[in-house]
């Protein structure tokens, strides 16, 4: 079988590997569809990101679905054929966090393309892929390959939504339109936000945060004072969910969160001058969100009851052979929100 490695920057080569069998409480998944995603195309820029750095050939890859191709001893209830979206997460179940119930913070966590560990944990841009039976999540038919693929990154921003409480009437800013910023605008409308501002750098990604539901959109390159205006009267959003990683975009945002409001940050990114007296002065709450763990079942849910639809971010389906061409597309934020291979 295939698998799409990565040696270092710009070096992504198509390498065979020995087919994995199935061990205890195991499946075996055929991969159909897998989601090039920001931390994908960070390794293969700069091999890595802050102090994650490949340290030797690592599969990409973490947001992917398939079909069960064989049971290992012990499962029940995935029979051949059955199609699953796959958690990229797997933590220990043993560490202090895990037995907290805090997953997304184990102390073991392994998690597919990730260089985090060393060695690192292959990805899921391969042929064939050995999952653990409760990293598998079922989905219906009514849902295509391509969406079931997105299943993680709806996740991550179902856990950040969560993680903000209720949005029920509430005025939502979201800064950064990539995936994640678009599924949150999706998750916020359906937690019953009254109004969202979306902003970006580029049109191309506003205008699909606009179709999916942004009531206002800003391009803060071309028009930065559209944002200053919700900063009159202490601030005009009681939530901001900040997914660019942009300090800049952190910071402006924060001038807009109303007083005892809630700044979410999502984007990964460097340090920021941060100016203290305007977080105390209007008693803002800083708060983080990473990853996510029983959000993964709730995403497949809610794209089954068409509650999402993430089709709208699906910005082209490629073969794996044709990588390249995947991922020169990934890279155009002008042209690309979500870019699926295919692994058939
Ligand atoms: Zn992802
Ligand atoms: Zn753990």
């Amino acid at each position: 079988m295939h698998a799409l490695v990565i040696h270092g920057p710009r070096d992504v080569r198509v390498e065979t590997m020995e087919s994995p069998k199935a061990g205890p409480g195991q499946l075996l998944v055929r991969v159909a569809a897998g989601g090039v995603c920001g931390s994908d195309l960070h390794y293969f820029r700069n091999g890595g990101f802050g102090a994650v750095r490949l340290k030797n050939p690592m599969a990409l890859g973490h947001e992917c679905c398939g079909a069960v191709a064989a049971i290992g001893d012990g499962v029940e209830g995935f029979p051949v054929g059955t199609r699953v979206a796959v958690r990229p997460s797997l933590p220990c179940g043993k560490c202090v966090y895990c037995r907290e119930g805090k997953y997304t913070h184990c102390m073991d966590m392994r998690y597919y393309g990730s260089a985090m560990r060393v060695p690192h944990i292959d990805g899921v841009f391969r042929q064939e892929l050995v999952i653990e039976r409760d990293q598998a999540y079922i989905v219906p038919d009514s849902v295509s390959d391509a969406e079931a693929a997105m299943t993680e990154p709806l996740a991550v921003a179902l856990h950040a939504v969560r993680r903000a409480g209720s949005l029920f009437g509430k005025r939502v800013l979201v800064t950064g339109c990539g995936p994640i910023g678009v599924l949150i605008i999706m998750a916020a409308r359906l937690a019953g936000a009254v109004h969202i501002t979306a902003t970006d750098v580029g049109a191309g990604p506003l205008t699909i945060a606009a179709d999916v539901g942004a009531d206002e959109t800003i391009d803060v390159a071309e028009n930065p004072q559209a944002l200053s205006a919700h900063s009159v009267d202490k601030g005009d959003f009681d939530v901001l969910f900040e997914a660019s990683g942009n300090p800049a975009a952190l910071l402006s945002g924060i001038e807009c969160v109303r007083p005892q409001g809630l700044a979410m940050q999502l984007g990964l990114g460097g340090q920021v001058d941060l100016a203290l007296n305007s977080i105390v002065f209007k008693e803002i709450e800083l708060r983080g969100a990473f990853r996510f763990h029983e959000e993964f079942g709730m995403a497949v849910d809610l794209m089954a009851s068409r509650r999402i639809d993430v089709k709208p971010l699906i910005s082209g389906i490629f073969p794996y052979q044709n990588w390249a061409e995947a991922f020169a597309l990934a890279e155009d934020r002008s042209r690309a929100m979500k870019v699926l291979l295919t692994f058939a």
